[in-house]
Formats: structure tokens, sequence, C-alpha cells
């Protein structure tokens, strides 16, 4: 077993063994960059440590030696040398990243003498003593247990008596005395002496990096982070390099390309004559790279052959942290950069097209996420640094508002309309407020989850919401959101972040999404790749024309129900509820028709050429009446005010109207409903027939569990459409199908299959009912499942595949024992999100459908999901 690697002995993908930064090292120096030489000692050689009762075996201590010795001969310095001292440090490294968890070692290697050695090489003989001064109190601290405290009582001590601010003010006198200071505290505190002899400081820094694995934190941060199934830490000993020998020494970190933009430009900043953290500690200003082209210009032209060398090995922009030691320049650590979303896009496709990578591995590099940020307006992350979070829900809707409070869709729109922007305010939103939404330029809401009615209705209108947000509490009456102590009123500015689910006071600047370009590129790649369709849920023209711009082939659902609220028709939709018998509701019935074909022309005419999928009525019909009763008075025999029980009422309350007298029920108890609607639909369809544009007509029967149900109801929608072809002599092709969101009929879908010509999953009902969560209050505490790892996802947002997911399956394969050419799709919110899109892929499905702005998501998700499986 060979515990002990020097960097040129392994490879990238030796990181469970030499952990994620002794791996990068290894595979640095082995394509020839240059990086400070060294060696790792292994994840397995953790494990023997424990095993042996913390303790490093004497064999893997031989090996250690031997690679200290191969160190000293490549550096041609000697650990502990009085004239020519090599100096180390040893960090830890385990195979997947935990910043700051464990511990690390620099300078080691310093003592009484090589110190002095060290400033001759150097002729810097502050730089000398201020590094050893550093290394007593970092091995003081992380080897012998000394607390911070205790050196920092020390250093600020000796800057008080010289009346100075800043460590490096200190003059060598002074770092000389700081020494004999700490040294003397450390005998007094352990009762040891601080060890003199370099390899015993090595094997005890060793011994403390391995010992960190265990520590507190490093396991905790394990347990949180579900990190599992590692060996151990590994350790790495390198060879220290000095940035801070003079003015032709210098370190700095750099990015290949911009980060911010994705320009192909070669973008950091650096100081001369510095060690790392003065870069990082703002004390100095930086220089831009550009500088160091003038400074060292061979060292420049150095650097940049480095960094097209990496982006080339590593097929990703890279951020590089290098030091330059009397001109000679040292990799310290590579890895792929950060970048933004737009960066992001720009980065992949410039790969491409300059070689480095296909329109496959392009696709794979960018995140859907970053897709859904680039199609929204944005908050300026510049200016949002200057502002703090006040509360906090779910980011129900991307993008960002920015505008006054109000409490309801009417002062919404009239203040729209005066010309202000408005954030609309509401414990939470019923089909009634979608003017008001419209007209705002963001919704928050108190309660509802991901699936709630303002999450829904937002997403389609690309408007940014957060909702659920338990932070605030809400009297609409009184026209008052309370955040903690905090009062806001009608008027206050707010801001919001639908992509995060902040909220902040007062007003912060907005920046337009750009649609082009590079992402435009993107998408059209996507599109060669993805084998499943995607369409849109869209309720209006306006909607299904951005959905269209936007790369859907379709509509997916149109919901009838929001075209009731349009203008005034809703007066006709309260007679048609209040009607005492069918004469009446016919009546009111028939007041209706002409909007609603009015709608369907347009929408057939918008999606010309593609399939439209028109949803017959589907919610309760309560959410068309006014509300506003009063609650009754009980408060005084309880002994409460009334105010306060009429909070916690609206605090409790839950509202579950979704398994009641809705979907198709609706049409069985009065099939003048679904008559009307598919005579609007079949007319709307002979209208542009005239006109020379041929639609494609999709009748959805909603929340059907049984086939006898769907059976009824469609008796009255081809009973109606055929009557309506006959008069006016013409031929529509239509089909009729049924959603699929009812356990039941996913059960039985081999029996619906017989009277449907295609399915689609409903998931936001088909997850209410499979997990018995009423998806209009699961918000309130769904956020507590995550947090205690009950679920991993919130199952309104991304499917449960365990669950949910099962059902999906038993329908995709009794449906198509039926009809094996039956076409199925899913219009959930789910369809937009990429986790969900790549289960749909796999589970063979012929469409996703989602709302206008998750189009390109999904798109981008359903080539991904494609391109993986032919990886696999
Ligand atoms: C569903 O249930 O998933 C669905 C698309 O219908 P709605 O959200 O309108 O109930
Ligand atoms: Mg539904």
């Amino acid at each position: 077993m060979k515990y002990v690697y020097s960097f040129e002995e392994g490879k990238k993908e030796m990181k469970q063994l030499l952990g994620g930064k002794g791996a990068n090292l290894a595979e640095m120096a082995s394509i020839g960059i240059s990086v400070p030489p060294g060696f790792t000692i292994t994840t397995e050689a953790c494990k023997r440590y424990y095993e042996e009762n913390k303790r490093l075996p004497e064999e893997i201590r031989d090996e250690v030696k031997k690679h200290l010795k191969q160190l000293e001969a490549k550096m041609d310095k000697k650990l502990g040398d009085p004239s020519n001292p090599l100096l180390v440090s040893v960090r830890s490294g385990a195979a997947v990243s935990m910043p700051g968890m464990m511990d690390t070692v620099l300078n080691l290697g310093l003592n009484d003498e090589s110190v002095k050695g060290l400033a001759t090489r150097t002729s810097n003989e502050k730089m000398a003593w201020d590094s050893y001064r550093r290394f007593i109190q970092m091995f003081g601290n992380v080897v012998m247990g000394i607390d911070h405290s205790h050196f920092e009582r020390i250093l600020e001590k000796k800057k008080d008596e010289q009346d100075i601010e800043f460590d490096n003010e200190l003059e060598v006198q002074q770092l000389k005395e700081l020494v004999e200071e700490y040294k003397n505290m450390i005998k007094d505190k352990t009762g040891k002496e601080f060890p003199q002899n370099p390899e015993e400081q090595l094997w005890q820094a060793i011994d403390a990096v391995f010992s960190s694995w265990n520590n507190k934190r490093a396991i905790q941060y394990r347990e949180i982070n579900n990190i599992k199934g590692l060996l151990g830490t590994a350790v790495n000993v390198q060879a220290m390099v000095f940035g801070n020998m003079g003015n032709d020494s210098g370190t700095g970190v750099c990015f290949t390309r911009n980060p911010s933009t994705g320009e192909n430009k070669f973008f950091g900043e650096y100081l001369t004559n510095a060690q790392g953290e003065d870069v990082v500690a703002g004390i100095r200003t930086p220089k831009d790279i550009s500088q160091l082209q003038e400074d060292m210009p061979q060292v420049y032209e150095e650097l940049l052959e480095i960094t097209r060398k990496l982006e080339k090995h590593y097929k990703d922009m890279q951020d590089i942290e290098f030091t330059i030691e009397k001109g000679k320049l040292y990799i310290l650590q590579t890895r792929n950069g950060k970048r933004t979303a737009f960066a992001e896009v720009k980065i992949a496709v410039d790969f491409e097209e300059e070689g480095l990578i296909t329109k496959k591995e392009a696709i794979l590099k960018i995140k859907p996420k970053s897709i859904s940020t680039l199609l929204h307006k944005r908050l300026d992350p510049e200016d949002k640094k200057n502002n703090t979070v006040i509360a906090r829900g779910l980011p129900a809707s991307p993008g960002a508002g920015v505008g006054k409070i109000v409490f309801n869709a009417e002062d919404a729109a009239q203040m729209k309309e005066m010309g202000e922007k408005v954030i609309l305010v509401r414990v939470e939103t019923s089909p009634e407020d979608i003017k008001g939404m419209n007209a705002a330029q963001g919704v928050l809401t108190q309660r509802g989850g991901m699936t709630s009615h303002a999450a829904v209705v937002a997403r389609g209108m690309g408007k940014c919401a957060v909702v659920g947000c338990s932070d605030i509490s809400i009297n609409e009456e009184k026209e008052e959101m309370r955040i903690g102590e905090k009062e806001f009123r009608k008027g206050d500015y707010l801001t919001l972040d639908g992509s995060t689910g902040e909220v902040f006071e007062g007003k912060i600047k907005v920046i337009d999404p750009e649609i082009k370009g590079s992402f435009a590129k993107v998408m059209e790649w996507a599109d060669e790749f993805r084998k499943l369709g995607v369409r849109t849920n869209a309720d209006t023209p306006k909607d299904a024309k951005k959905a269209k711009e936007f790369g859907a082939e379709g509509i997916g659902l149109c919901r009838t129900e929001h075209m009731f609220f349009e203008g005034d028709r809703i007066q006709s939709v309260r007679k048609m509820i209040l009607a005492e018998n069918y004469e009446e509701r016919k009546e009111a019935l028939d007041e209706l028709l002409p909007f609603q074909r009015e709608d369907f022309i347009e929408l057939f005419r918008v999606m010309k050429g593609l399939p439209v999928t028109i949803r017959l009525l589907d919610p309760p019909l309560h959410e068309f009446l006014p509300k506003g009763e009063e609650i009754k008075e009980s408060a005084s025999r309880l002994n409460v005010s009334e105010e306060k029980l009429k909070e916690k009422l609206d605090a409790l309350s839950e509202i579950n109207p979704m398994l009641g007298h809705r979907g198709c029920r609706l049409a069985i108890t009065y099939p003048e409903i679904a008559e009307m609607q598919t005579k609007a639909i079949i007319e709307a369809a002979i209208r542009v027939k005239e006109k020379g544009i041929e639609p494609i007509v999709e009748i959805m029967v909603p929340l059907v569990a049984h086939l006898n149900e769907l059976k009824k109801v469609k008796e009255v929608i081809t009973q109606t459409a055929e009557r309506i072809m006959k008069e006016k002599n013409t031929e529509i092709k239509y089909r009729i199908g049924t959603m699929i969101e009812i356990p039941r009929a996913a059960l039985t879908a081999d029996e619906i299959a017989k009277e449907a010509e295609f399915f689609s999953f409903g998931t936001n009902d088909l997850t209410q009912m499979c997990f018995g969560f009423s998806r209009d209050d699961a918000g309130r505490f769904l956020q507590e499942y995550k947090k205690k790892e009950i679920l991993e996802d919130d199952p309104f947002q991304t499917i449960d595949t365990e669950g949910v997911g099962q059902l999906i399956e038993i329908a995709v394969e009794k449906g198509r024992k039926t009809k094996p050419n039956l076409k199925i799709g899913i219009c959930g919110e789910q369809g937009g999100e990429a986790k969900s899109v790549e289960f749909c892929h796999k589970k063979k499905l012929d469409y996703v459908s989602c709302s206008p702005f998750r189009v390109p998501v999904a798109r981008l998700a359903a080539a991904q999901s494609a391109i993986r499986e032919e990886k696999e």
C-alpha cells in the first residue's frame, strides 16, 4: 500500500484518495503547470491514523521522510537549515470540499535559527520575522490548541504601546519581541516549549490536520451537507513560495474570462511585493492584471499561456491563484470559476465556437436555473448589496418587483392608471385579484405554496412573486403590514426578489433581461437534441404570443376560468352561479358564449398550425363569488379583543376547496356549462378555418376519476360539436382528452384511455391528492419539511418521483396498453422544472407544458436529459 504521492504521481481522477486539492495540484503538475512542488499523504493514511488510535504508523512516517528528502532536493533547500531553509505549508483536503472546516499551517520550518536564514536569503528581515510570528500564532492555535484570543491580546498590547493601527506597521524589533512573548505564553498555557525542531513541527502539524477531520465543526458540516462515505482527509505538504520578496515578486487572483459578462478577456488583480492574504484583506488596493504586462511582461505572457492551457484542459473558465517569487511564476490553485447566468451562457457558446467543447457539452454546462434568471428583470446585484433583507418567503416567480404597497386589486389597478408602480400585498390571492396582479410590479403573499393561485398566475404572467411569506402579517382591512416591530402602510416602497424569495424595504435598481445572441444560440442547439415537446400553459393571446416567442410548440393547457374575470363577464358568471333553474342558467351562459368564442379565435390565430388544448371549467364556483363576510362575534365570551380573535382565525384558517364541486363534476351537474364552452371552441375553430387557418383543437376534461365521468362529459362535447358542425355544414378536427390528476384516474388509466385521445398529467392536483397536502396551505409547513430533511424538494415544484412518479408510470403504462399511440403530456407546474422534465423524458412522455417564462428552461432541460441518456 502506497500512502504518499508526490504531485507528479497523482492525477485528477484520484480525488477519493488524494482529496480535491491534492488531485487538482497533481493534475496541474502532470500537465506541466508550475505549481510549488510537494506531496500528498492520502485519505487512506488518515483512515490508518484513526485505526491506530490517532498515531501515524512507522511505515507511513518513512514514506513521508522519503518524500520530504525529494522535496528538499527539488527545492535545493533544507527544512530547518539556518542559512537556506525550506518552508512548507501543511493543508487539509478531503474528496469533497469542506471550506474552512479543517486545519491548515503555513510557513512551517521556521525557528529561532532558520528565521535568520530566511532574512538574509530574502534580504527582508521584517518579512522573515513577521512570517515567524504568524507561524507561531497559527501553530500555537491549530496544533497546540491555544485560543486565538491569547495571541490577539499580546498583539493588541504591542500595537497600543507603539500607537499603531495595522499589523504591518510593526517593526523588526517589535516582531522579535512578539515572538518571545508568544513563546512564553505558550509555555505558560501548555507547560510545553514551542517546538524548535522543524521535523517535529511537521509531525505535529500532520497529526493536527488528521485529527481535525473529526473536530466538531467538520462533523457538523458533513452532517448538514449530507457528506458520507469518505475515508478522511488527505494532507498536502507543499513548498512555500513568497510573493513578498521585492518588486519582482507578487501575488494575485485571476479569471480566464470575465466572470460577469463572459467576455473572452483575461480578468483579475494582483499586488507586487505581497502575500496571498494581502490581496483579499483589502489593506492595499490591488492593481488590474493588465498592469502586470507592463510590470513583468514575461511573467504576464507565461500566465496568459497557462490560463489558455488550463481552460483547454478543464474545458471550463478557470479561477486561478498565483504567486510570483523573484520573477518565477507559480500557480497555487485552479478551479472552475463562478460566474453570472449571462456569462455562463456566453462562455458555453464561445467555448463551442472556439472548438474547445462540443455543442452537447456546451448545453450540459448551462444550469436551467440560469436560463430563467436571464428571462426576467432582475435586481441590480450591486445595489442589492446595499440593502438588507427584511423578510423571506417562497421564490414563487422569478424577477424583480419594485413599487408602492397596495393591499387590494382595485387600488393596484387604479394606481397603475395614475402611472404608479405598485406591489400587491395580500394574505393570499384569488382569481378575483388577477386584474390587480396584472397591474402590479410584483406580488407578495403571506400564505400559499409554490402552486398557490398567486404563484401559478404570477409565473404565467412572468410577474415576480414571493408567496407564503410567514415573516409578514397583514391586516387587509386596516391596510397594514407588519414585519417584526416595523409597520408598513399603503404607499410605502417595497422591493421583491422573486428568484430568491427576499423582501427589501425601499427601492432597489432593476436591470432588463437580454434575450439574444448566445442565449438564442443555446436554445437553437437545445431544440436539435431534445426529444420531448415543449408546450405552454397560457390563458390569453398575450401569454400565448410570449410563449411562442420563447419557443412553445403549442398550448398544453388553457385554463378557461381565467377568462371569466376579464371585463364585465364576471357578472354573467355570477348570474349563472346564482341561477335558480336551467333557463336562468342558460340565459347567463348565452351572455358568456360570445366572449369565450372571441378568446378562442384569438388563441387559435396566435397558435396557427400548433395544437391548442382547452380545458373545460375547473375551479369550484364559489371562487367566482364576492368575498367579505364578517366573522361571528364570540370574542367577548372568550375575553379577547375582536381583532386578536380575527387575526388568529386568519392565521389558522385553511381553504381546501380543491377537493369539492369542481372539474368534470361541474360538467356532470351542469352539462350546459360544458355545452357552452364546447360551442365557443368549435365556433371559434370554424371562424378561423374560414380565414384559412387550420386550428388544431384539443378539448380537455379536468379532474376525472372514473371512466364513466369522462364518458358522460364526452357525450356532451361530441353531441354539441357534431350539432354545430352540421348547422354550419363544415368539419373541424378535434380531439377529446383528459387530465390525469386524481390517483384513481392514474390507477385505472387503461379504462380511461378507452375514451381519451390524450392524457395530460395535472401534477398539481395529483401531488395534492397523493400526499394529502392541500396545495393552497401546504406552503406554510413545507419549508419546515425541507429544513428538517423530511422531503428533499417541495413536491409541488419538483415531481416526487417515488410516489407521484409511480402514479405517472402506472398511468403511462396502462394508458398505452389500451392505446399504444396515446399522446401524453404534463401541465402541472412541475412541467417547467428541470428535474421533473428529466423524469418526463425518462418516462417517455410526449411533451411538457409550462408557463411561458419557463418554456426556454424546459427546452434546455429536455435537451440535457436526452444528451445525458445518450451518454449513459
Ligand atoms: C394540475 O392540477 O396540475 C393542473 C394543471 O390543473 P390546475 O392547476 O388548474 O388544477
Ligand atoms: Mg388540476
